[in-house]
């Protein structure tokens, strides 16, 4: 499934009476609640003597990519032009790939440094 095709998949299930406003906080608060059950799986997994479900791991990531997508469709981008533009971003920061010690960093940057 390619990325933009996922994103036409997540809005059968998304309500479509939402004001931007609504939409904007109903996917940004997903996004958050769904990092933190992914981070808790994480946490039982590394401090709590759990061993890690993948399985369920892959469904809460599922669900954070559930709600960038539909986070992304509520700005009118196609998720596809996300993926790509973070790979863009990667790539001119970190020319050649991960290295210890950081990547290039911009200034004038117009948004914080996510340090990704
Ligand atoms: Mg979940």
């Amino acid at each position: 499934m390619n990325f933009n095709k996922f994103q036409e998949a997540c809005k059968r299930t998304a309500n479509p009476n939402l004001t931007y406003s609504e939409a904007a906080m109903n996917w940004a608060l997903g996004i958050a609640g769904e990092a933190g059950e992914y981070c808790e799986l994480i946490k039982k997994s590394e401090f709590h003597g759990k061993m890690l479900n993948k399985d369920h791991a892959k469904k809460e990531l599922g669900d954070i990519l559930y709600y960038v997508a539909m986070a992304a469709t509520n700005l009118s981008i196609d998720l596809e032009s996300v993926a790509q533009a973070n790979v863009d971003k990667l790539t001119a920061r970190y020319p050649e790939g991960f290295k210890s010690g950081g990547g290039i960093r911009h200034i004038n940057n117009d948004h914080e440094d996510d340090g990704c």
